[in-house]
């Protein structure tokens, strides 16, 4: 209808030239529509259309119309010189990232400090150190607390809405963090995965959470994170179980997973089953890419994309969607989104040769490795000023933890990602509440979500959830 619609707008043009449609605009309002229908009775007379204007050079369509194909739109061949990398890639992102990554982090002095930090305080402690030093920047700025500075804002806007606390919605996603065992150890990871760490869901947990989604015919989505997702054991049975439900599938994925020993069918298992890649790429240049990320991410991420290209995924006409996302290098917001997707597209593909479908910007959460590595250089106070001075009230409503419940590797439930890693755990009155205390998430609909001084990272500039 809408195609109808705009073939027929003042303005507008169309033609049929062979069995091309051509669409176009022109100034003027010429169209269709200004096209006199002659009443029958006039047969005969010397108003037929040739009569009124014989010059009809493009009056030729032919009627065999099931004929007629509409084209898409092609790319245009690549403007700058392709990347000389490309050459012997898939022989130089043969092996495994691991060994690398290891020898990274033993080189590291964050990692180092971090290590030995944990070893001496504990989880626990280092998480409540880590609320005391966001707390601390806040109290320089005069912030008082996310929810009250939420609840300012919208009176300084006019919004009178009687919720005073942030509550969630409809459950739509079913977050699974199901490991954090990665093969890199990002500087920025919210999670601290690394090939050191070992924790992944069980069998029993996994097998539960799809007994959960058969009971809760709202979740159109289940969101796999980890770590790495696809290097844990459960990652194959949640992703197939959950599409045969025909829920859709999302795997956060990053990319070198996709070339580890043993993985080597695992791009085609995702495309076999339409799952929906969403993946991380923080730059389209290597030096970023590793420094970010790690030695060597670079080239196996490019390899990673080629080969995901090569089963279709990035290709409209497929319906195999790949993502990617860009988070910033360092303690500033990210670009704008529209734009940097263009600016991605181009250098990828002209570059690289590589399509995708969407580029999602995000903000880096002042959270664990990245709250640390901004601690050590003494810029958590301006970066935690910056989120609060670009605080858009508009992110609020699509806040990841509004439509989301989160469940970490050992089966406890969260609003969100974030919340996962800082042990802000949804609660119930005898304590922690995990995927065993609840048979659907549909009567979690208005309950308060449990928010933090960290929250102002999803809700400065465009947001980060
Ligand atoms: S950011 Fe992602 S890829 Fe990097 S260490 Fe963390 S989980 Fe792994
Ligand atoms: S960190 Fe973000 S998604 Fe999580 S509870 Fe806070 S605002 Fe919501």
């Amino acid at each position: 209808m809408s195609c109808l619609r705009f073939l027929h707008r003042p303005g507008c043009w169309s033609s049929l030239k062979g069995n091309k449609l051509q669409v176009g605009t022109i100034s003027g309002s010429r169209c269709f529509s200004s096209t006199r229908i002659l009443p029958d009775d006039n047969k005969g007379s010397t108003n037929s259309i040739e009569q009124i204007n014989p010059q009809l050079p493009d009056y030729n369509t032919s009627i065999n119309i099931h004929e007629h194909k509409l084209q898409r739109p092609t790319r245009p061949p690549p403007k700058l010189p392709r990347w000389e990398g490309l050459q012997d890639l898939s022989e130089r992102t043969k092996g495994s990232l691991i060994p690398e990554t290891l020898k990274e982090m033993e080189n590291d002095k964050d990692f180092q400090i971090s290590a030995k930090q944990l070893k001496e305080m504990g989880q626990k402690k280092l998480t409540r150190e880590e609320k005391k030093r966001r707390q601390r920047a806040l109290d320089k700025i005069g912030v008082p607390d996310f929810i009250q500075f939420w609840n300012n804002k919208k009176l300084q806007n006019g919004i009178t809405d009687k919720q005073q606390n942030l509550k969630k919605k409809a459950i739509q996603v079913f977050q699974l963090n199901i490991g954090i065992y990665c093969n890199q150890a990002c500087n920025h990871c919210h999670v601290e995965s690394s090939p050191k760490r070992q924790e992944m869901m069980s069998h029993e947990v996994a097998r539960k959470c799809i007994d959960i989604l058969k009971n809760s015919p709202s979740i159109h989505t289940v969101d796999i994170t980890g770590g790495a997702p696809e290097l844990c054991k459960e990652f194959r049975y949640i992703a197939t179980e959950a599409r045969k439900l025909e829920i859709d599938v999302i795997d956060r994925c990053n990319l070198t997973a996709l070339l580890e020993p043993g993985q080597e069918d695992t791009a085609q298992f995702l495309a076999d089953n339409k799952i929906h890649i969403v993946a991380s790429l923080p730059c389209y240049t290597a030096k970023n890419v590793n420094l970010q990320r790690g030695k060597g991410v670079f080239d196996k991420s490019i390899q990673s994309l080629l080969n995901l290209n090569s089963l279709g995924y990035g290709k409209p006409e497929t319906g195999l969607k790949l993502d990617l996302v860009y988070n910033p290098l360092g303690a500033f917001l990210p670009p704008d989104q529209k734009k940097l997707d263009e600016q991605y597209k181009k250098e990828l593909w002209d570059v690289f040769g590589i399509e995708f479908n969407k580029l999602f910007t995000m903000t880096n959460m002042p959270v664990k490795r990245f709250a640390d590595f901004l601690f050590r250089r003494n810029e958590l106070n301006d970066y935690m000023d910056l989120l609060v001075r670009n605080y858009n009230l508009n992110t609020v409503d699509k806040l990841m933890c509004r439509d989301t419940i989160s469940v970490s590797w050992d089966g406890i439930l969260y609003d969100c990602d974030f919340n996962q890693q800082l042990d802000l755990e949804i609660s119930k009155e005898s304590g922690t509440m995990t995927v065993f205390d609840i048979n659907s998430v549909e009567d979690m609909t208005e309950s308060v979500i449990k928010v933090d001084n960290h929250c102002f990272g999803c809700t400065a500039g465009m947001g980060s959830s």
